[in-house]
């Protein structure tokens, strides 16, 4: 298990994960680990690489750490920068697929851990449930859909895409329906998760929110200074 101290957030896609893990890295002092990322710039790598056998699939997740960089919010993949390039629909659906297979998700689980040392927030799918199941503290963050695509659509509109409403909503149900299915490492919160309804919400409120849950985790275990 990891040797840090680890905060979870877990939940379904523009459920607001990445704003609020962001901010309270920034306000705690903490690494952040996007590990939808991960999953996102391995379906790009398939992408260009023209990967087709589950051989060299597996290859490719292992080899992930030494052709991906996080840097200053940027993502590289072979030292070219690709942040926006993994943010598509087509790429976040071919996350989703290519996450379903028991190899990738063992390497992918495996440069998690890796990572797990100091300080540090770990967003994804399955944080709380599968790779740190001692986590210091693990949140589930929840908002229905429609909220969710709306988000969703402000963001695609803020990086110059122009992309329907409905198209984003139904593209949302689809890859939540496929996450929440899947045999393996399913989306779902982890019995001890503090989850939180962000639907009627503003970002900066769930922020003050997971902080008092932290702050007096901490005072719990005395790690309040
Ligand atoms: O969070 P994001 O939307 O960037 O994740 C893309 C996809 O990667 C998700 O739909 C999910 O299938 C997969 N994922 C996962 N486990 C994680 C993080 C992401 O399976 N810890």
């Amino acid at each position: 298990m990891g040797k840090g101290l680890i905060i979870t957030i877990d939940g379904p896609s523009g459920v607001g994960k990445t704003t609020v893990a962001k901010e309270l890295a920034k306000i705690l002092d903490f690494k952040y680990i996007d590990t939808g990322a991960m999953y996102r710039a391995l379906a790009l790598a398939v992408k260009r690489d023209l990967v087709t056998s589950d051989k060299a699939l597996t290859k490719l997740a292992y080899s992930l750490p030494s052709r991906v960089d996080f840097k200053d919010d940027l993502v590289y993949l072979d030292n070219e920068d690709v942040t926006g390039a993994i943010r598509t629909e087509e790429i976040g659906m071919m996350a989703s697929l290519i996450s379903q297979r028991l190899e990738v998700r063992e390497a992918l689980w495996q440069w998690q851990r890796a990572l797990a040392q100091g300080k540090a927030i770990f967003e994804g799918r399955d944080m709380g449930t599968v790779v740190f199941p001692d986590a210091f503290i693990k949140f589930y963050l929840t908002a229905t859909a429609k909220v969710r695509a709306e988000r969703r659509l402000r963001q695609l509109k803020e990086m110059g895409r122009n992309i329907d409403f409905d198209e984003i909503y139904q593209k949302i149900l689809r890859r939540d329906e496929q996450d929440k299915m899947r045999p393996l490492a399913p989306l779902k919160p982890a019995p001890d998760a503090i989850i939180i309804d962000t639907t009627c919400i503003e970002a900066d409120k769930v922020v003050d929110k997971m902080l008092d849950y932290i702050l007096s985790r901490m005072q719990e275990v005395n790690l309040y200074e």
